[in-house]
């Protein structure tokens, strides 16, 4: 038998929260954002469900080629753009759109050979500070742009550092109206968090979700996923293999991190850092086990954990234990309630499960 470990992809899942995001932003064109390998579902495993999506988004040129080989037609973004000047061969070759962040961007699309122009997004760096041209630069980039043969259409595009937060957005969506007043072109400004929470931001042309289709609240823990109808898309799921009786004074694992304060229970779940689970996750971490939410205790280990069998006592050798996602008795452990146990976001921990994990699409 294999190692009961599995990671379950829910295309009803995807497919509902790309829905949610369309209905938060119903005059908007939907790129589904599937960089990372769609948050580390997959970009194979999540296509037929994003097929309703107006466009794909991502950063790799070679997830570009597969979203292609596997038959979209449709827009692809990269967010990026373009990393050397050979890239834009492959932009022509499978009509990509991509992003104008900086000058060497601009120069090589001026000395590309090719017989259709690009559709480009010129980035406006608003105050995030990483990609794009400042408002006082963007206009000359337009123009220079605008200029080159090599280019179709210009769209506009910015990125917000507190769409999550109490800062907001209202500060960047000012600078980059108000540098784009009088310029032509579709633009684009938000990401997951904006869609949901500023209805200024989620009225432009195209919405760029990404966290919020895999089923993970962007604003956790302000607001939840229920909160914002968003369903689990991943299930990281596995089974006991071994169950321990401990008295008062018994410790578990690695540097007996955990004490037993009087008889109790306890289960050997076959999942560990290797898989992806995350090694800084302390007692206390939520576990589902046979679909009833428990903790986990002692230190996380390379191919195990040991989790608390007290509220689940019917629970044995053989007993389901969910690690995030959908428990088969339908009881759903958020991926940010673990996130927070681990002291990162949901986002992390779905592009963390490692090779030796094996897939399942449902
Ligand atoms: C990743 C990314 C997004 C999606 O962000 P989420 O927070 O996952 O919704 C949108 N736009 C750009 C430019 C990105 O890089």
């Amino acid at each position: 038998m294999p190692r009961p470990i599995l990671a379950t992809i829910h295309s009803a899942a995807l497919q509902h929260n790309l829905d949610r995001a369309r209905r938060a932003a119903l005059d908007s064109r939907v790129w589904a954002v599937v960089k990372a390998n769609a948050y580390g579902h997959g970009i194979e495993r999540v296509f037929d469900a994003f097929r309703g999506a107006d466009g794909i988004a991502l950063l790799d040129l070679n997830e570009a080629e597969r979203v292609r080989s596997l038959g979209w037609r449709g827009p692809v973004l990269l967010l990026e753009g373009v990393f050397e000047p050979r890239d834009l061969e492959l932009c022509s070759r499978l009509d990509l759109w991509h992003a104008v962040h900086c000058d060497a961007q601009i120069d090589w699309l001026a000395a590309h050979k090719t017989q259709v122009p690009h559709r480009v997004f010129l980035k406006m760096n608003s105050g995030m500070n990483r990609l794009g041209f400042t408002p006082e630069r963007f206009r000359a980039a337009w123009t220079r742009l605008n200029a080159l043969p090599q280019v179709d259409e210009i769209s506009l595009m910015t990125h917000f550092s507190d769409a999550d937060g109490p800062r907001g957005i209202a500060h960047q969506l000012e600078v980059f109206d108000e540098a784009t007043r009088d310029l032509p072109g579709e633009r684009s400004v938000a990401n997951s968090a904006a869609t949901l929470r500023h209805a200024a931001a989620a009225r432009a042309d195209w919405i760029r979700p990404g966290i919020l289709l895999y089923g993970s609240s962007p604003d956790f823990p302000e607001h939840d996923a229920a909160h914002w109808q968003l369903q689990p898309t991943m299930t990281l799921s596995t089974r006991l293999i071994s169950v321990q009786t401990l008295e008062a004074g018994d410790t578990i694992g690695y540097g007996s991190r955990f004490t037993a304060e009087g008889p109790m229970r306890i289960g050997v779940a076959a999942v560990g850092y290797a898989d992806g689970y995350p090694r800084h996750c302390d007692t206390g971490t939520p576990v589902l086990v046979d679909g009833v939410r428990t903790r986990m205790v002692g230190r996380v280990s390379m191919d195990m954990i040991t989790v608390d069998l007290t509220p689940v006592p019917e629970a044995g050798f053989g007993s389901e234990v969910t690690l995030w996602g959908r428990g088969s008795n339908g009881t759903v452990l958020p991926i940010d309630d673990v996130a927070k146990a681990a002291g990162t976001v949901g986002y992390e921990l779905m592009c963390a499960v490692t090779r030796r994990v094996p897939f399942a699409v449902d």
